[in-house]
């Protein structure tokens, strides 16, 4: 347990966005030099737009999981993973990210609720296998051997995000909910702050800007990732 802002914290939710990974490398959804300056959104994150031009969808998919390899986590990443194995209570973490960086900079536990670059589903037999090479429209799934029948295993527009309910079961009894470099546009996640304080959470935003959903909040760090995440779990370790 620790003592954060005059109440005793036991359970923490943290939300994580592209932003802990921006200083990796890895460019965020909207910010100025961001992913989809040069793609609308919806010309590749949308099933419709797979269906219309799988080529596209499957190259800006493989390009992205090739670049993971030659970025790393930074001390956000390591932070968060630090707070998870030396708090006294209990740490969720659930990301909209894609990438693996929160596994490799030593989170055991990460719930993906946009999915994995790293994976691919077979929409035959549901299932979902490592990302291990370049994939196009005549690749084979591994467990059923369905030729053509692989995507990406990434949640789209339009799409329902993994593990909702179990997120909301933690969101519904953690006491301080912690929200990380994301931009509060993209639903559900942003509604995740009003549900955790509805439910009694204190809840604190960690952004290098004002977002759309900061006034939300009961405290807001302004500040970028690297620097606030490594002080805000020094805090809470210090006081645990
Ligand atoms: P977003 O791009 O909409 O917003 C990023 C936010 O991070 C902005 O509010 C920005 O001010 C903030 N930010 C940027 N750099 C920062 C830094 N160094 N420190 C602190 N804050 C910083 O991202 P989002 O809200 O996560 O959007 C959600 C969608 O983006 C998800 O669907 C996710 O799958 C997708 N996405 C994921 C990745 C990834 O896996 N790394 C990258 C791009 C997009």
């Amino acid at each position: 347990m620790a003592y954060f802002r005059n109440r005793f914290v036991q359970r923490i939710v943290v939300l994580t966005g592209a932003g802990i990974s921006a200083e990796s490398g890895v460019p965020t959804f909207r910010d100025k030099d961001g992913l989809w300056e040069k793609h609308d959104p919806m010309d590749i994150a949308t099933p419709e737009a797979f269906a219309r031009d799988p080529a596209l969808v499957y190259r800006f998919y493989n390009e992205r999981r090739n670049k993971l390899s030659s970025v790393q986590p930074n001390l956000a990443h390591t932070a968060l993973a630090q707070l998870q194995s030396h708090f006294p209570g209990e740490v969720f973490l659930v990301t909209q990210n894609v990438d693996d960086l929160h596994e490799r900079g030593g989170s055991e536990q990460v719930c993906h609720m946009h999915g994995q670059l790293q994976a691919m589903l077979c929409t035959a037999c549901n299932s979902s296998s490592p990302a291990t090479v370049d994939y196009n429209s005549i690749s084979v799934c591994p467990a059923c051997t369905s030729r053509g029948t692989l995507r990406p295993d990434v949640v789209w527009f339009g799409e329902i995000p993994y593990f909702i309910e179990e997120i909301e079961t933690q969101l519904a009894s953690c006491d301080l909910f912690i929200a990380i470099g994301t931009s509060g546009l993209v639903y559900p996640a942003a509604g995740f702050v009003q549900h955790a304080r509805l439910c009694g959470a204190t809840t604190v935003e960690i952004n290098r800007e004002i977002s759309d959903v900061t006034e939300l909040f009961h405290h807001q760090r302004q500040g970028l990732a690297t620097i606030e995440v490594p002080g805000l779990v020094r805090e809470l370790l210090q006081q645990a």
